[in-house]
């Protein structure tokens, strides 16, 4: 089932650079567009992430423009990533499973990192890994994918 613009268009699913406040570019960010009112919205799993993201980095920013990689501060953004660089089609049905196998393959790697972070007593590494772990879990691609057009 597609999801449906304002404008009655369906809306496609993409990576996408978003610019903010002309200084920090962030690259690599999910989003719906719609090709015929060029309207887009960030994927819902990953907007508080982007948003919490944006005030941190404009506080500490002092490079005239920044540009990072969303897809390596945020596992979701990460995993669309993994999925368009492996080119599976942006179509939202064949996405949707694509991205749960995915899931569970990335889940198992970082839960042996865990392991290795606790070996090695890194509390960081640790704790990095388990925010991964956490946007990873409460990521379900089935529970976002549209309002009834
Ligand atoms: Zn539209």
């Amino acid at each position: 089932m597609p999801r449906w613009c304002d404008c009655k268009q369906p809306m496609s699913l993409e990576l996408h650079s978003v610019i903010f406040a002309k200084k920090i570019e962030v690259k690599n960010v999910p989003i719906f567009s719609c090709m015929s009112c060029s309207t887009y919205e960030v994927l819902e799993p990953v907007k508080t992430h982007l948003t919490e993201y944006l005030k941190t980095i404009e506080l500490s920013i002092k490079d005239p423009y920044q540009v990072v990689m969303f897809s390596d501060i945020n596992e979701v953004a990460g995993l669309f990533y993994d999925l368009y660089k492996s080119n599976v089609e942006m179509d939202l049905e064949k996405f949707g499973s694509a991205i749960e196998a995915y899931k569970e393959e990335r889940i198992n790697l970082l839960l042996d990192v865990y392991q290795c972070a606790i070996q090695m007593n890194d509390e960081g590494w640790m704790s990095d890994t388990q925010r991964r772990l956490e946007q990873l879990s409460k990521f379900h691609f089935e529970g976002h994918p549209s309002q009834a057009g």
